[in-house]
């Protein structure tokens, strides 16, 4: 395959690397603050340990094709978008608005896997296309989690902010 492919490949696991990185910090501030919505809290705890591992194992493919990961990729304000919108997590709906923002963001992770796999397939690294299709299917699962209990947030939260003395926000 030419070195151009080869170069997009390898820029294009950089960006899934640095994606997973910032999963991690995300959803890391976004559990921290969570107190009522214990389900919410669960799930995204048990994602965490999933983005941890994903970002090592994407790592992993890097290096067995000669790449570092050490330099810092710009992200072409890709994540940076995503990265407020779950951080207008200080707002008064603020797990209403982070549940909506993971769910696009575990959709933008679909998109990245789906897209790295089929790169991955055409340069003929095997190992790598199964790790990402491995990743994806963990994504996958986070978005159909969200997309079956974001309605049960959104009245639970509705409840809360209507009920005296309750804190509904998070
Ligand atoms: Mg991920
Ligand atoms: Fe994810």
């Amino acid at each position: 395959m030419a070195a151009a492919a080869e170069n997009d490949f390898m820029d294009w696991l950089r960006d899934a690397h640095a994606m997973e990185q910032q999963a991690e910090q995300m959803l890391t501030a976004q559990a921290k603050r969570i107190e009522h919505y214990g389900p919410l809290k669960t799930r995204i705890e048990q994602h965490i340990q999933e983005t941890r591992r994903q970002a090592e194992r994407i790592e992993s493919c890097i290096k067995r094709r000669g790449g570092t990961t050490s330099t810092l990729k710009d992200l072409g304000g890709k994540t940076v978008a995503m990265a407020q919108g779950l951080s207008g997590m200080f707002t008064g709906d603020e797990v209403v608005k982070g549940a909506m923002a993971g769910y696009t963001f575990e959709h933008m992770e679909i998109a990245s896997y789906k897209s790295l796999a089929a790169a991955a397939a055409m340069l003929g690294d095997h190992e790598t296309k199964q790790v990402c299709e491995s990743i994806l299917q963990e994504e996958q699962a986070m978005a159909d989690w969200l997309r079956d209990n974001l309605e049960s947030v959104t009245t639970q939260y509705l409840q809360r902010a209507e009920t005296p003395g309750a804190t509904a926000k998070r």
